[in-house]
């Protein structure tokens, strides 16, 4: 048993000793017969929510709706889920409403896909009422049951399909394929934020290539925000060579340079998307800055802007467009800057202010970003008596 299981071992133990089943199940027994890591370990047992509660110390509630109790222990938390089934579908994403059952059968034929409606038992028996595990060796993803009643149920299945492809390098089973081309509009009935978890993963699979031609092929595309026009450029983006995308922001700034979008598209797109306002900074700020190191080297002025994180994760990306990225220079160089930020300048905006003696007024900012410039540039050395006599030139010209 794999280390992350053992430290759930005691809640299965306990949940058995009261008579209830209890299994491990869903991605984290997928990941483990794949050799993959795991990260959050999903128990499912018979007991109810308020059984469950009566029977730990330390739980919480975090989705009692949907029969899921978080476990508390010394080590760890686990989220403790009731057998379900969910029944009556009407609007093509969540179910009307969700029915606690005994039965382990009945929550496993819920699950999306065969290879997640895996159960194993504190022995370590695999339940495998689908076939999930010659899914697994023949590296197939296959909808559990009727897959066009399971994608009419829910929408999201499809993304969750795509990005499976893309993370574990799965084929899609011919009738689970062709239900997602014959549904693929009902995507349109899922939130934004669902797709967009689903599609960042999809980005940063290991097989990328293979995610986005089916996201293309299954036109799965058209119903996500914005990509209407861009089956052409998704298909450039599979082609892009290189290893799995390392981070969110990487993965949108390459998908943003093969949109070829402009900041002002890059920030209206991403909104749609309903992506942070942090990260759409962040990709505004590294889309011109990967444009201009393609074609050069690192300046000063734009590494001080990016900072040393979005820098290095510029530089990474050179990979994916042929060139080699040399991040120990990156390092070096960021390290060598005369100032990190605008409160390492040697003179502050107060300072300026009363040096001059002028009213109040927008030549304050405009001479701090003048001396916070040539510093970067190497042009002047931090130094208050020196940044006072640039300050005055400056001026000078400025107003004469
Ligand atoms: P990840 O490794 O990304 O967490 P996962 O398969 O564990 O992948 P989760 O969203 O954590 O995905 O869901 C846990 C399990 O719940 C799944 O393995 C699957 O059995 C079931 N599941 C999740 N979403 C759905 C869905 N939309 N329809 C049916 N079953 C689902
Ligand atoms: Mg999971």
């Amino acid at each position: 048993f794999p280390l992350e299981f053992q430290g759930a071992m005691p809640i299965l133990r306990k949940l058995q000793s009261k008579n209830y089943e209890a299994y491990y199940v869903g991605g984290s027994v997928r990941d483990i017969l794949l050799n993959k890591p795991i990260h959050d370990v999903d128990i499912a047992t018979s007991a109810f929510p308020a059984e469950v509660k009566e029977l730990f110390h330390r739980t919480i509630d975090v989705g009692i709706d949907h029969g899921t109790v978080m476990v508390i222990t010394k080590e760890a938390t686990y989220e403790v889920t009731t057998f379900r089934t969910e029944s009556t579908y009407q609007d093509y994403r969540r179910p009307d409403h969700v029915e606690f059952v005994r039965s382990l059968k009945e929550d496993l034929k819920r699950r999306d896909f065969t290879i997640n409606a895996l159960a194993v038992g504190i022995d370590g028996t695999v339940i495998d009422l689908f076939d999930g595990l010659a899914d697994l060796r023949n590296k197939v993803l296959r909808a559990v049951g009727d897959p066009y009643e399971r994608f009419h149920e829910d929408a999201l299945r499809m993304m969750r399909a795509l990005r499976f492809v893309s993370q574990l390098g799965f084929t899609l089973e011919p009738d689970t394929f062709e239900a997602i081309q014959e549904y693929h509009s009902l995507l349109a009935k899922i939130s934004v934020e669902r797709i967009n978890v689903e599609f960042v993963k999809l980005m940063m699979g290991s097989s990328r290539e293979a995610g986005l031609h089916s996201l293309v092929e299954s036109e799965c595309y058209i119903y996500c925000p914005g990509l209407r026009e861009y089956g052409e450029a998704l298909l450039n983006f599979a082609e892009l060579r290189g290893p799995a995308i390392p981070t969110e922001r990487q993965a949108w700034t390459l998908l943003m340079m093969m949109l070829d979008l402009n900041s002002a598209d890059i920030r209206h797109f991403m909104k749609e998307w309903k992506c942070s306002n942090q990260l759409i900074r962040e990709v505004t700020q590294m889309v011109p800055a990967l444009q201009l190191r393609l074609k050069q080297g690192w300046d000063s002025w734009t590494l001080y802007q990016l900072g040393r994180e979005l820098a290095l994760s510029v530089e990474y990306l050179l990979y994916y467009f042929e060139q080699e990225p040399n991040l120990e220079k990156v390092r070096l160089l960021y390290q060598f800057l005369p100032i990190y930020s605008l409160k390492d300048l040697a003179v502050k905006g107060n300072e300026v202010m009363e040096h001059f003696d002028y009213p109040r007024g927008p030549w304050i900012s405009t001479t701090l970003n003048a001396l916070e410039r040539a510093v970067v540039a190497g042009e002047l050395a931090n130094h208050k008596e020196e940044l006072f006599r640039f300050a005055e030139d400056f001026l000078k010209k400025e107003q004469p």
